[in-house]
């Protein structure tokens, strides 16, 4: 006598629907949105010890032109927790107001970040970024 046991497998079928609703997530972007914020600080270059006075638009120092990875989006902005050191890559003279705008390049997090020049970089080391 054999008893034959029939385990029947219960197969449960789930269809997920798709929600309908689906939100796109929203830009975090504000209309009117600045180029600079201001703010005026002193600060000591990580690089060669230089204290760069600030006039509210220094973001870099002007002895060795290396600056700091403060700003998140928008230069001046001081949104980045990064704090690494930013390498000037390269300059390019603007034509719009025969002004440069030097290229970084965070050394930590490789973050590229284009920044105006100051009234007081160094012009030697500048003139090197151009070529
Ligand atoms: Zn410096
Ligand atoms: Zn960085």
């Amino acid at each position: 006598m054999t008893n034959f046991q029939n385990n029947k497998k219960k197969k449960l079928l789930f269809q997920s629907t798709p929600n309908p609703s689906f939100d796109p997530p929203k830009a975090g972007r504000q209309e009117g949105r600045k180029n600079f914020l201001r703010k005026v600080e002193d600060f000591v270059c990580d690089n060669c010890g230089e204290k760069v006075t600030g006039d509210g638009y220094t973001d870099h120092c002007s002895k060795c032109l290396w600056g700091k990875h403060v700003d998140f989006e928008i230069p001046g902005d001081r949104l980045s927790d990064c704090q690494g050191l930013m390498r000037p890559v390269k300059a390019k003279l603007q034509t719009s107001n025969f002004k440069y705008k030097i290229e970084y390049k965070c050394t930590k997090c490789r973050h590229v970040f284009n920044v105006r020049q100051g009234k007081d970089d160094d012009r030697e080391l500048l003139m090197e970024l151009v070529k």
